[in-house]
């Protein structure tokens, strides 16, 4: 039944450090001069440039990326950021301010704002909330470009009153030689792009280095090496997520169209991998959704990968009902899910795990990829139980602040003393004592 699929699907998507693929492995082979896991490659990495700083970060870039730069040309000149700028597109200069515009929207809708209440005569409490000072986004560089990823990630962080932000992107066509991220930056007003990827600039921006100063968040996707990293490092400074391969829940009855069904599955399994399931009450549908996969598939760019990502992470999955296709999913917890049903309302009602849901029939995932407002980076693998989505929330920290008048801290006294003599910590209890003797000190 659906239950077992679904297991073994979540089985096969969760990111897994010990996996190499045979070219990794002969990488890796080439440059530490032994076969080494992900995981091993990922920690000598760190620990190198943690103790080497610039060299080790330049070193890796040489041997793992083929580029030679230097200290001062790993860093993206102004003029370069301008000139890609200038070179651009104008209609897609358009639509990246259409795009910020919106994400600015709904991200300064949603920010945490600070709360005082007086609970008491003499008594205030403050949750405040403060920008980080300077957060490091990883933009991916090996298969494709994404000046998406430069607008869901620093947006948010702008929008949180993010004054510094770092780019890393790899020194490739895709990475930090691509003039639609470099343009796409320069819109944003973004000024420091690094031509590193992988674990040694996650390193770098984690520990800090002469050429690329630290950083108290990194955020961003990335492939195996970058999440890995991004794990080591957490502590050092704060990460937004381990995230693995993407995935997309569709749920879908008798109204949905096969085609925009087929074509939404179709545009998960791109990502290859990605991983894209069905999940329907209605026979009919399966057959007539697997008939478009198959016609769609042909007029695909990346059809041969789109095709082998569906038959490793693909699935149609026939469900008694309505009721049954929630239960299923919210144990799954997608990352992605679509509800293309008559009533999509009352489906999402009784679905708690979810990254970010998209309701009805014109309500592709890819509306929010790319330009609805919330971010598209968000918890994979079933981690959406516990974790949020990127936001301009997750770039604010919180902190409480306490203020009371003396007749406020009398009023509490006897509990506090109560519970630090409890505990024996009597210095604990004669900081609040001492007050009490002494009311009209300190005024
Ligand atoms: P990447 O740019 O994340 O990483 C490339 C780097 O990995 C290289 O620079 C190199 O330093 C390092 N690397 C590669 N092989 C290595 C090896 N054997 N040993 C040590 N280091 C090695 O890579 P990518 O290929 O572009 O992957 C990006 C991933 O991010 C894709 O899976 C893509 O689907 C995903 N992505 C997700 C989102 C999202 O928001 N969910 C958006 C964009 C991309």
């Amino acid at each position: 039944g659906g239950e077992a699929i679904l297991d073994e699907m979540r089985e096969k998507l969760s990111p897994r450090g010990d996996l190499v693929s045979p070219r990794g492995r002969e990488l890796t082979k080439a440059v530490f001069g032994k076969p080494l896991t992900p995981i091993e490659v990922v920690e000598t990495i760190c620990r190198d440039v943690q103790r080497e700083g610039t060299e080790a970060l330049l070193r890796y870039t040489r041997s793992l990326d083929q580029a030679e730069l230097t200290a001062e040309s790993l860093r993206v000149p102004a003029a370069d950021l301008q000139s890609a700028h200038d070179a651009a597109d104008p209609k897609l200069i358009e639509s990246i301010r259409r795009i910020r515009d919106n994400i600015v929207t709904f991200q300064t809708a949603i920010l945490h704002r600070d709360v005082t209440i007086e609970p008491k005569p003499g008594v205030r409490l403050t949750q405040r909330y403060v920008p980080m000072h300077r957060v490091g986004i990883c933009v991916p560089g090996g298969a494709a470009a994404y000046p998406s990823t430069v607008l869901m990630t620093a947006v948010p962080a702008q929008v949180a009153g993010v004054k510094q932000i770092a780019v890393v992107a790899p020194p490739t066509p895709f990475g930090a030689y691509n003039q639609d991220m470099l343009a796409t930056c320069h819109e944003l007003g973004i000024t420091e792009v690094y031509r590193c990827g992988g674990a040694q600039a996650v390193a770098a921006m984690a520990y800090g280095c002469d050429a690329l100063p630290a950083v108290d968040k990194i955020v961003g996707p990335g492939n195996l090496f970058v999440a890995l990293a991004k794990k080591h490092v957490f502590g050092t400074v704060d990460i937004d997520s381990f995230a693995g391969p993407s995935e997309v829940i569709v749920i879908a009855d008798e109204t949905a169209s096969p085609a925009f069904v087929a074509a939404d599955l179709l545009a998960q399994a791109e990502h290859s991998p990605g991983s894209a399931i069905l999940i329907t009450w209605d026979e009919k549908l399966i057959e007539s959704v697997q008939v478009e996969l198959q016609s769609q598939l042909e007029k695909l760019q990346r059809s041969d990968l789109t095709r082998d990502a569906l038959a490793d992470f693909g699935a149609l999955i026939l469900v008694r009902d309505a009721e049954h296709a929630c239960q299923l999913t919210d144990s799954f917890a997608p990352e992605h899910l679509h509800i293309e049903t008559a009533d999509p309302e009352s489906q999402i009602a009784r679905i708690h795990n979810s990254g970010a849901a998209f309701l009805g029939h014109h309500t592709p995932v890819a509306l929010g990829d790319y330009a609805a407002g919330p971010s598209h980076v968000l918890p994979t693998g079933g981690t959406c139980r516990w974790a949020a989505g990127l936001s301009a929330n997750s770039f604010l920290r919180s902190g409480s602040i306490t203020r009371f008048e003396s007749e406020a801290t009398a009023a509490i006294a006897e509990d506090v003393i109560r519970l630090a003599e409890k505990e024996g910590l009597t210095a604990h209890a004669n900081s609040v004592s001492i007050r009490q003797a002494k009311p009209n000190q300190a005024e």
